[in-house]
């Protein structure tokens, strides 16, 4: 058995480690990585499943635990972020969860930017106060609003950057520098970008988040998540994780694997095509503005530029006509996909005020900047000529 990568080699690049982290052939000798779609695994002995449950041998022993094709996807996707363990979990509401369940406690305090996914907001905002667990919600993009916040007991900031869907920036080092000050880690949820155009824990951060269902996958089938940090965090969100079962299965790992393999092509090819249709966009007169951090208009253009390779393949734009232009224009598109999902080959559009973010206040989307006539579009793989032509279909909509 040869190993694909050998960790003591640290001179393979990001795009050699994407296609040959983690993979360990079995006496098979396949090429690809093999599925194990096993619940469990067999023991030569009675003593040897002691000593495996006793933990002094290593080795599988339920796929709630381990799973070595969950395994190799854990191994690839925490050489391509740089961090020491990555936790894979069932999707990535699921790792948010286990990373709050393992590394905070009844009466610890987050400091969180508003700017976040509907559901994470929801998970905060109801889910953890119920469990004492109390939550401050800040301007992803004022340092200073995220220090006023910090308490004695503040142990976490959570934020993602580029934010969902108005595509503001945060400074990731100057809030891991200000979160090391105060003692709190810093959580990044990294969906939006990916270890190909951003990587968190080399700018500062502790834990990096991912939903995987998005553009990990790519191709909009599988759910899942992942969890990447330091071994001394990983290990107690690995502990939530196995004892509190949301772990991911063997097949969505080896979807996600084979995603991995072409990850950087694919979110470069997203890139370039959502600079294309943002530079389209404001120029047209009904679209009265245009949220994405690679036009030079954009307030964090400098930072984006700095902190990531391209500016992903996300960005809204509001209709001065509010929830009634907005719709009028979704359902005037032929070929787009009207759903939530985003990170997919086919191109999405959404409307955010009536979908993702539905559940939040009047007054918490005015305060999140959610506004009825704003549509965001996370573009896909398909020819830009025909992205652009459907949305001209949605300006031109009576
Ligand atoms: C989709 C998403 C999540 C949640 O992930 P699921 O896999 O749907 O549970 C979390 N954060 C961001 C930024 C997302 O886009």
């Amino acid at each position: 058995m040869r190993h694909e990568h050998d960790n003591d080699v640290p001179a393979l690049g990001f795009d050699s480690l994407a296609v040959r982290a983690g993979h360990v052939r079995t006496a098979e000798g396949e090429h690809s990585e093999a599925m194990f779609l096993t619940s469990s695994f067999v023991f030569g002995s009675a003593a040897e499943a002691a000593a495996r449950f006793g933990g002094s041998t290593p080795g599988n022993i339920y796929s709630r635990f381990t799973n070595p094709t969950v395994r190799v996807f854990e191994e690839r996707l925490a050489a391509l972020e740089g961090g020491e363990r990555c936790v894979a979990t069932s999707s990535g509401m699921a790792a948010i969860l286990a990373t709050c369940m393992g590394l905070l406690q009844a009466g610890d305090h987050v400091v969180s930017s508003r700017s976040i996914f509907g559901t994470t907001n929801v998970l905060f905002d109801k889910y953890f106060k119920k469990f004492g667990v109390t939550t401050t919600f800040v301007s992803l993009t004022d340092v200073a609003a995220w220090e006023a916040a910090i308490t004695p007991q503040t142990k976490l900031f959570f934020l993602e950057t580029p934010s969902n869907p108005l595509c503001e920036v945060a400074d990731i080092a100057a809030l891991a520098d200000l979160a090391h000050r105060h003692g709190i880690l810093l959580a990044v949820d990294n969906c939006f970008c990916t270890p190909a155009l951003q990587q968190p824990l080399a700018l500062g951060a502790d834990i990096v988040i991912h939903s995987a269902t998005k553009y990990i996958d790519g191709q909009g089938r599988v759910l899942g998540g992942a969890v990447v940090g330091r071994q001394k965090e990983m290990e107690e969100v690995f502990g939530v994780v196995r004892t509190c079962g949301p772990s991911m299965s063997a097949f969505n790992a080896w979807v996600f694997l084979k995603g991995l393999e072409t990850l950087r092509l694919r979110m470069e090819a997203h890139s370039a095509s959502a600079q294309q249709l943002a530079e389209w966009l404001a120029a047209q007169p009904q679209v009265a503005r245009v949220h994405y951090s690679g036009l030079p208009t954009h307030p964090q253009h400098a930072l984006a530029a700095k902190q990531q390779r391209a500016f992903g393949g996300v960005l809204s734009f509001e209709l001065a006509g509010g929830r009634e232009e907005a719709w009028r224009f979704i359902d005037a598109t032929k070929m787009l996909s009207i759903t939530a999902n985003l990170g997919d080959a086919k191109t999405t559009i959404t409307h955010p005020a009536s979908t993702t973010h539905g559940r939040l206040s009047p007054e918490a989307k005015a305060a999140a900047g959610i506004g009825e006539g704003l549509i965001r579009i996370a573009v896909g793989l398909e020819d830009i000529k025909d992205i652009k032509a459907d949305c001209a279909r949605g300006l031109a909509a009576p």
